[in-house]
Parts: structure tokens; sequence; C-alpha cells
């Protein structure tokens, strides 16, 4: 297998899809990772590729000049966004004043780039997905569109910024926003989530992976957790479980930025809660444009300790880390196990204590009471039960054989 890049640390950015003159690359989504595999009875070695690629030539980063944090003026999109709003209020104005904006949308059960045109427009672009976009074949038809004398906005991950960048070789009519990154999961990961419940990415109309301070996957309006728990997506999200392999290696956790400006969340910010709460972003600028794209928009920008901001939002200091249960993940997965069986397999103390906060969520609000709830929950009843004698058993006899019996009878039954 011959691969564009080192096997293991492809980005999924793309940008060889479009350099290739055959067609002879596809980027392979093993769930665990991406691979760009060159098709050799297409290939007539032209070496485009190799040189294209991110990880075979030095990144051009650029360390912020200026930084604030802040939201947008208008309060309905500061709402509607997920952190203070900044992105949508950037790319409106960017559009009131001549451009187009290229950012990531979730269409057909898929995250993939397209343009806006109009303020109206910006709307589908709206959001923090929590996943790897796809921005094949966009990068061609931005340096079309620039080529055309269009001014364009190209907002996405620093690893699709950089390759926009290098692909339009950072026309003068290209302004970029790169977002804060903490690593993305293939898609396929929230089609295995998905799948616990019978419900098919291409299906969903809406997806939400967040408001404000609420971390909750949400499709057609319905989250799949009770509020005072984070569903498996996002936990295993959140704790960088299910990032693809070159995530925990990414070369943007740095304060070097790819962008013209980058817009993350203000972790550590020192303003009241409740204005934190309505959703506060941080924003580094790194050139003029980028300045320029600032003093255009309408923001509301306050002044930001850059120190602690970084202290407070580790991409911007290092790749995530690894979580030692992501090995087990993945092969549980790949086995073919349930989403949820593979989260409480390597997350049992977790997924213990999300259950027991389920039930009495539920306990508090649903009808007809423990009855019910004991028939829809009955297995998850019987494995607290069960692990929680084996817990106390664990106390009271620490050198006894019954701790070993009870273990192995648990793990067996419950497959932990
Ligand atoms: C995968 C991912 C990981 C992130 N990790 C962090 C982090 O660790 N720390 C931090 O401070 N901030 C992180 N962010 C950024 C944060 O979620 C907000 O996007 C940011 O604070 C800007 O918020 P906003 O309200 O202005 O815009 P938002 O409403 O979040 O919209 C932002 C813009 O980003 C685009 N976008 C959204 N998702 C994707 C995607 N998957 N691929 C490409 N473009 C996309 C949208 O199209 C839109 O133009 C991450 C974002 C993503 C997508
Ligand atoms: S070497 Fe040239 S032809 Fe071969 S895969 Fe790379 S870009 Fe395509
Ligand atoms: S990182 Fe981008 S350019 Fe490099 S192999 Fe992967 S998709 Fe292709
Ligand atoms: S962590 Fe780095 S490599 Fe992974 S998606 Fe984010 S920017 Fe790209």
């Amino acid at each position: 297998m011959i691969t564009v890049c080192e096997k293991g640390k492809c980005t999924g950015c793309m940008e060889c899809i479009d350099i290739c003159p055959k067609g002879a690359i596809q980027v392979v989504d093993s769930m665990i990772e991406y691979n760009a595999i060159i098709d050799l009875e297409k290939c007539i070695n032209c070496n485009a590729c190799h040189k294209a690629c991110q990880n075979n030539h030095e990144l051009m980063l650029v360390k912020p000049i200026c930084w604030n944090q802040g939201w947008a003026a208008d309060e309905n999109i500061r709402e509607e966004s997920s952190s203070g709003g900044l992105a949508t209020a950037i790319e409106r104005a960017f559009i009131r004043n001549g451009g187009v904006v290229c950012s990531c949308t979730f269409h057909s059960g898929r995250f993939e780039f397209d343009f806006a045109e109009t303020e109206g427009e910006v709307g589908k672009f709206l959001g923090s997905k929590y996943v790897k976009s796809n921005p094949g074949g966009i990068y061609k038809k931005v340096l079309e569109r620039l080529k055309d004398g269009e001014k364009i906005l190209f907002v996405g991950l620093p690893c699709q910024v950089a390759a926009a960048k290098h692909y339009t070789k950072n026309h003068h009519n290209l302004y970029t926003i790169d977002l804060i990154c903490h690593g993305t999961p293939s898609p396929k990961i929230l089609e295995k989530f998905l799948d616990d419940y019978d419900i098919k990415l291409v299906d969903i109309e809406r997806i939400k992976f967040r408001v404000k301070n609420s971390f909750k996957l949400e499709q057609n309006g319905k989250q799949f957790a009770v509020p005072t728990v984070t569903d498996n997506y996002l936990m295993t999200f959140l704790n960088s479980t299910s990032y693809t392999e070159n995530c925990y290696q990414c070369n943007y956790a740095q304060l070097g930025r790819a962008g013209d400006i980058t817009l993350g969340d203000s972790w550590g910010s020192e303003l009241e809660k409740k204005i934190q709460d309505k959703g506060v972003s941080l924003i580094l600028c790194q050139s003029e444009k980028g300045k320029k794209l600032i003093e255009q928009s309408d923001l509301v920008l306050k002044d930001v300790e850059l120190k602690r901001a970084i202290e407070h939002n580790h991409q911007l200091q290092h790749p995530a880390q690894k979580p030692q249960q992501r090995e087990a993940f993945f092969r549980e997965l790949n086995k073919g196990c349930k989403f949820k069986n593979a989260v409480r397999k390597c997350y049992p103390e977790r997924y213990l204590k999300d259950t027991v906060k389920t039930l009495l969520h539920k306990a508090k609000y649903v009808r007809g009471g423990a009855k019910q709830l004991l028939n829809n929950y009955w297995y998850e009843y019987n494995w607290i039960i069960e692990i929680t004698k084996w817990k106390l058993a664990s106390y009271n006899f620490a050198t006894n054989g019954l701790v070993l019996h009870n273990l192995k009878f648990v793990r067996l039954k419950y497959q932990i």
C-alpha cells in the first residue's frame, strides 16, 4: 500500500485529492485513522501529492499579534451559536462587504463544505460539529473563484485552513479563520453511536453537538441522554477517546496558528458567570487581513490575558493525549460491539454513575414510577446490583477467592 504521507499521520484535509491530476488517490477512513492511498495503475509519478501534503513540508504558522474575548453584537446570533457567535458575525460582515464564505455544513448525512453568498445563507454553517468534516473538492472550487476575482473567507479546522492556504498559494483574496481544535472522530464513530438507537445519519435533518456549555448530541430536536448526563458520543469526544490517530500528534495544537483569525472558547474567562453562560469566545488575530475582518464585523470585544487563555485551553499548548482505553474502545467497536457496550467495558465506573443518574432522573419524571423503570432498565439495574455486590465483596474479602469468583461472574455475564 503506497500512501501520500506516513501511515496514520493523515489529517484527512483532502488537499492531495484536489491536486492529483489523475484522480489516483482515495482517502480511506478505517475509523481509527485516515490514509491517502495511491492507485499505482492510475498514478503518473508526478509527485504533486507528496509535495502538497502538509505532513511533508514545513507549515506556515503565525503567532497572534492581538487577542480578545467576546461575542456577536447581535444577541440572536450569539444565542444560536455554539459559543459566542463570533464566526457567524464575521461571516455575515464579510458577505456584506462583497465577499463569499466557505465553511462546513451538514447535509444528507455528510459534513462537507459549501459556499454562502448571502447573509441568510450563512445560517447553514452555524454550530460546532464535533466530527471530522470532509473538504474534498472544495479547494479547487475556492481557487477557481479567487481567480475570478472573488474574495473568499474560508472557515474550518486548522489542518483544513492550512490546506486551503497551501492549495491557493495563500492568494491575496483568501481570508481564513481556523478553530482551536481538540481533535476529531471519523463520522463512522457518530454512525456507530446512532446505530444503538436505530438512527441513520442520512435520515437526520438537523444535528447539534452543543448549546453553550452543555455538550449534548441532539438530532432533529431530540437528545440522547437525560439533562444530568453527557451522552456517550460526546463523553468519548470530550475525553479524547474517539479521535483519529493523527490528532494525537496534531501540528496545530500550539500558539502559532494557520488562519488570519483563530476562534475558540474563552475558557478561564474572568467575566461574570451570567455573561459566560450566554457564550464567550476567544479570538486571536495573526495578520492585517485578520484585523480587517474584526474591524468590519459587529462584535463586542473585551480584554483577555493571553497567558491565562493559553493555560485554560490545552489545544494552544499541546495535542490531546490518547487515553489508555482508546485501543480497547476501538477493538470493541471493530468487533461489532454496540457503542454503549464499548463504553461500559472501557469506562465501567463512568457508565455505572451515568446509569444511576439516568435512573434517578427518570424515577423523578417518568409516570408509572419504579415498576415501569425497572422494566425498561432491567439489564442496567441487574448490572448495577451485581457490580455493587462485587465492590462490597472486594472490600470485605480482599484476600478471599470469592472476589475473583464474583469478578469473573460479573465480567462473563455483562461482558466487561
Ligand atoms: C472539532 C472541533 C473541536 C474544537 N475544539 C475546541 C477546543 O478544544 N477548544 C476551544 O476553545 N474551541 C474548540 N472548538 C471551537 C468551538 O467549538 C467554537 O467553534 C468556537 O469557539 C467558535 O464558536 P462560534 O460560536 O463563534 O461559532 P460556531 O457556531 O461554533 O461555528 C463555527 C464555524 O466553524 C465551522 N465548523 C463547525 N464545525 C466544523 C467542522 N467539524 N469542520 C470544519 N468547520 C467547522 C462552522 O461551519 C462555522 O463556520 C472546536 C471546534 C470544532 C469544530
Ligand atoms: S504522484 Fe501525481 S499522479 Fe500519482 S497520485 Fe500523486 S498526484 Fe496523483
Ligand atoms: S494529510 Fe491531507 S494531503 Fe496529506 S495525505 Fe492526508 S488528505 Fe492527503
Ligand atoms: S486535531 Fe489537528 S489534525 Fe486533528 S482535526 Fe484538529 S486540526 Fe486537524
